[in-house]
C-alpha cells in the first residue's frame, strides 16, 4: 500500500486551495488569457505564466485553474474547491475543470500518484 509519509523531498499532500474568496474584480481577464496557450475546446490549456510550489499556475497568487473556473462560472460553490478533469494541473481548460469536494480532489491525486508508482515499479 501506499506511505503517507514519504522521505523529505519526496510525494507529499501538501496541497491546500486558497481559502480567502477571490476578489473577482482584481481578476484582468484579459491578462489571464494572453497568459494561457489556447487550443481547442478538448484539449489541455497550459499556463505559461509563473507556477507555485504544488505545480499550479499563479495568477496574482491565485491558482490559475480557480482562476479560470471563476472567469466562465462567476464563483465557486460553497464548501467545493476546483479540480481538473485531465489531470493536468497545469491546465486551465474550463472544461476540463469541476466543482469537487476536498476528498474528491484527493482521490484523484491518491490514483494519479498510484499510476505513477506501478510505472516507476515496472520500469
Ligand atoms: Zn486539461
Amino acid at each position: 500500500m501506499v506511505k503517507r509519509k514519504e522521505k523529505p523531498g519526496g510525494f507529499t499532500f501538501t496541497y491546500k486551495p486558497k481559502s480567502k474568496p477571490i476578489n473577482t474584480k482584481l481578476i484582468n481577464e484579459k491578462e489571464f488569457w494572453s497568459l494561457v496557450d489556447v487550443k481547442g475546446v478538448d484539449e489541455c490549456w497550459l499556463w505559461k505564466g509563473c507556477y507555485m510550489s504544488g505545480g499550479y499556475g499563479n495568477f496574482h497568487d491565485f491558482t490559475t485553474h480557480t482562476v479560470s473556473y471563476i472567469i466562465k462560472n462567476g464563483k465557486i460553490p460553497e464548501g467545493k474547491e476546483i479540480c481538473h478533469k485531465c489531470n493536468n494541473s497545469k491546465c486551465v481548460n474550463p472544461n476540463h475543470l469541476y466543482a469537487g469536494t476536498h476528498a474528491d480532489n484527493m482521490k484523484d491525486i491518491h490514483k494519479k500518484y498510484i499510476h505513477k508508482k506501478k510505472w516507476k515499479e515496472l520500469l
